[in-house]
């Protein structure tokens, strides 16, 4: 899935997921982003690439029922 501008993604920060927005789309999957960390303090991030490391954006992980999403739903919901 393409990302676009306003859309919630997960920014990998300190080993854990952050909320942010996508601010701005590069050409490819690299964005910027506004969010905030688990204190509610704000943050920016530019050129962020996708994937599932650090410093890197990922779409928001799928949970039903109190259950995580297992690994093959993450990739899945990252696929295009
Ligand atoms: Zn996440």
């Amino acid at each position: 899935m393409t990302p676009s501008i306003g859309r919630i993604v997960h920014v990998t920060i300190g080993g854990s997921c952050k909320g942010a927005m996508v601010a701005h789309v590069w050409s490819g999957q690299t964005i910027n982003v506004g969010g905030f960390d688990q204190n509610g303090q704000p943050f920016a991030r530019t050129s962020v690439p996708q994937g599932e490391g650090e410093g890197n954006w990922h779409w928001p992980e799928r949970v039903e029922e109190g259950r995580p999403a297992t690994p093959d739903e993450i990739a899945k919901a990252s696929q295009p």
